[in-house]
């Protein structure tokens, strides 16, 4: 039997007796069913009675979980994947608004969007917010949303233009009717609007933020990022009364206690992207911090042209960032942290439910009967890391990776089957990328490529140490 007879939509499946985490609370249900019928949840619990012709997935010894959902990601830089492991965010501003940001054409954005649709699957990240601001043209769109739908996941396109003023883009005829085209109602292709608030008193994003709630369409914007975006643009959105539920607010990661009160008393929440974060620079993780203010978080990766589209990453750095702050906040006052505030099933909340909710998918992010099915089953009977399976949230959060994704189901289908992606043409995707990288690398020409891929490195002192005898660092044969 193919993967495509075994598979065809609309036929029932039932994952066995695996580790099931509903993610309503703490529950662990151990040896329990998930029976799909359609694009639904439709029963779950031990043994359960499939319908005949059903396909049975054996989860023993896995973890069956929700789906994951990244509330923000630039898909279109998945094109020039960990180009950028070396930058802050002031190289990342010269690539994309000065130079490779403006040379991306349409078929280049399809061909980043497919590539990290793809990974995303492969990943267990059933649904990406694609924070789309290199959206130049219609042009541009359309082959963004032409590359969403053309990969079985599920996507809000976050529509933005980062070379215009959003005043500009949003009121634009052609956007309007960019709009009516293609937001139709697909259950699989969400949409936002997607601009920054700079903090200029006169406050020039406002007619961007009619235009939003004109369409009713919710705001997902970058807040808190340090040298760009800060306590001004919260406040301006705050007095003129854009602070709506359903705004994301993207790392929030350099923000005063003041703005999280306005964010908190809104009902926004925050897209944490912890490695973006830690490595770029808009400010230290905020999780540590943003707890005491009640407001919701979800996780992101932010873009590929530094980390990769997994949320299993997300997880570990964010409990890390969190961990490690509480520690050292500590230690500066002579303190000893006893007993860790944030918990590993609340990262792996974050991750799916609190992704669900982000983004207003109250049928998303949990496996409950009636529920959406999206799911993933975690299985890795070849790896010594699959086992033994004490504590699951642990293990999700700090073992798993994304190799361990054995089976994922996406709207009822399934798309990776025993760890192969299932209806997905990886070597066409390849071959759109290979196209954009000897375009980009053409345009740009050899010198400016390796330079942008190698920033200068500061000059640092080894300092003199006075434990030393020998000064051994001037002996060849001895290296630091
Ligand atoms: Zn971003």
């Amino acid at each position: 039997m193919n993967e495509r007879t075994e598979f065809e939509t609309g036929r029932p499946v039932v994952l066995r007796g695996g580790t099931v985490l509903p993610m309503d609370g703490r529950r662990v249900l151990p040896r329990t069913d998930v029976l799909v019928s359609g694009d639904r949840i439709a029963a779950v619990g031990p043994d359960l009675d499939a319908p005949e012709g059903a396909a049975e997935i054996d989860a023993s010894g896995g973890i069956v979980m929700p789906g994951m959902i990244d509330t923000h990601r630039h898909m279109w830089q998945t094109a020039m994947r960990g180009y950028g492991a070396d930058w802050t965010l002031t190289q990342y501003f010269v690539w994309f608004y000065l130079e490779y940001g403006k040379l991306f054409r349409p078929e280049d954005v399809h061909a980043g969007n497919t590539l990290a649709a793809i990974e995303s699957l492969d990943a267990g990240v059933t649904t990406v917010v694609d924070w789309s601001h290199g959206l130049r043209t219609v042009e541009h769109a359309d082959a963004a949303a032409d590359a969403l739908q053309g990969v079985p996941g599920r996507y809000v396109l976050a529509y933005g233009n980062i070379q215009q003023p959003p005043a500009e883009w949003t009121t634009a005829p052609e956007f309007r009717d960019f709009v009516s085209r293609r937001i139709t109602g697909d259950d699989l292709l969400g949409f936002q609007l997607a601009f920054d608030v700079l903090g200029d008193p006169s406050f020039p994003e406002r007619p961007a933020f009619e235009v939003a709630r004109d369409l009713g369409v919710t705001v997902t914007t970058h807040a808190g990022v340090w040298g760009a975006t800060g306590d001004d643009g919260i406040r301006l959105m705050y007095e003129n009364g854009f602070m709506t539920p359903g705004t994301i607010y993207v790392h929030a990661a350099s923000l005063s206690a003041d703005s999280y009160h306005r964010i908190a008393a809104t009902g926004g929440s925050i897209s944490v992207s912890t490695e973006s974060e830690q490595s770029a620079g808009q400010g230290y993780p905020p999780t540590w911090a943003i707890r005491s203010h009640g407001i919701p978080v979800s996780l992101s990766m932010d873009t590929s042209v530094w980390w990769s589209g997994d949320l299993f990453s997300a997880m570990r750095a964010t409990l890390g960032a969190d961990r490690s702050r509480e520690h050292l906040e500590a230690h500066a006052k002579g303190d000893t942290v006893t007993h860790c505030a944030l918990r590993a099933d609340q990262v792996v909340d974050w991750a799916t439910r609190g992704g669900a909710r982000a983004i207003g998918r109250d049928d998303l992010g949990t496996i409950e009967p009636g529920k959406k099915a999206d799911l993933v089953l975690i299985k890795n009977d070849a790896s010594p890391v699959s086992f033994p399976l004490l504590n699951p949230f642990g293990h999700v959060a700090f073992q798993a990776q994304r190799g361990d994704v054995h089976t994922v189901l996406v709207d009822g289908r399934v798309v990776k089957h025993e760890h192969r992606l299932v209806g997905v043409d990886l070597a066409a995707a390849r071959a759109q990328v290979d196209r954009t990288i000897e375009y980009l690398r053409g345009e740009m020409g050899e010198e400016a490529w390796e330079k942008g891929m190698n920033p200068d490195v500061p000059t640092s002192k080894v300092l003199d140490n006075p434990y030393t005898y020998t000064d051994y660092r001037s002996d060849s044969t001895h290296r630091l």
